[in-house]
């Protein structure tokens, strides 16, 4: 199906995916100028672990848990200076929190052993520490402001297909195809854009392309 939207735009004659990309952060900038990241974070640190704990659960879930867990744990050492099972408790509502304490616990040892208890920036040094998978390294550098990549989630994955700005399935694929036509300037604030089109218009099951800055650039559009 993916593919069929990158034929459907020329079939269209919307133009190259290059060409249509400037419009159309252009346009989801203008439309979504508050889209920015959900997660309540202070310091670097935080936002690590805001972001190894919304796995699998939303960001409100998450910020519901971190002001309070943020202030019995403000350096990695703490993360270890109590059991497990504490931590387990203290992460509890944010869901999966064995796996979450253990590789967040990992991470704070490779913090301390490997980093001088400093979040590192690169992607490629974010990727060693325990838990922290490909995403969540692009989130953590991207907004520390060293963006190395391209967020690519759910909402990232489906509007780029729908776009017609990736045949692909496989999220590194598909991040590799938008590396290819998205401006390097523009590649943190872009999966945000599509992030908030997706959730406040490009809906999976019920796009509302009535409603869409991007429907005249849009070869997914329902209403030619
Ligand atoms: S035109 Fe429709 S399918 Fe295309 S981006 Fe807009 S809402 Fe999504």
């Amino acid at each position: 199906m993916a593919g069929s939207y990158v034929r459907e735009a020329r079939l269209r004659g919307l133009g190259r995916r290059r060409e249509r990309i400037a419009p159309i952060i252009d346009r989801l900038a203008n439309e979504h100028a508050d889209a920015a990241i959900a997660l309540r974070f202070r310091s670097d640190l935080e936002l690590l672990v805001s972001v190894m704990l919304s796995a699998q659960t939303t960001d409100v879930n998450v910020n519901r848990v971190t002001p309070a867990l943020f202030e019995k744990y403000p350096s990695p050492q703490d993360y270890l200076a109590v059991p497990a099972e504490e931590l387990e408790r203290d992460i509890y509502p944010t869901g999966f929190f064995r796996q979450k304490t253990k590789a967040i616990r990992g991470t704070m040892r490779a913090l301390i052993e490997e980093f001088d208890g400093q979040v590192p920036r690169r992607l490629d040094d974010l990727v060693t520490l325990p838990g922290v998978a490909r995403k969540t390294a692009n989130v953590v550098a991207s907004e520390l402001g060293h963006a190395q990549g391209i967020v690519v989630d759910t909402h990232v994955r489906r509007l780029s297909q729908r776009l017609g700005l990736s045949r692909n399935e496989d999220p590194v694929k598909i991040e590799r195809d938008l590396q290819r036509v998205v401006p390097r300037a523009d590649w943190a604030r872009f999966p945000h854009l599509l992030i908030w089109h997706g959730r406040r218009v490009c809906d999976a099951r019920r796009p509302r392309c009535e409603d869409c800055v991007l429907e005249e650039l849009c070869p997914a559009s329902r209403l030619r």
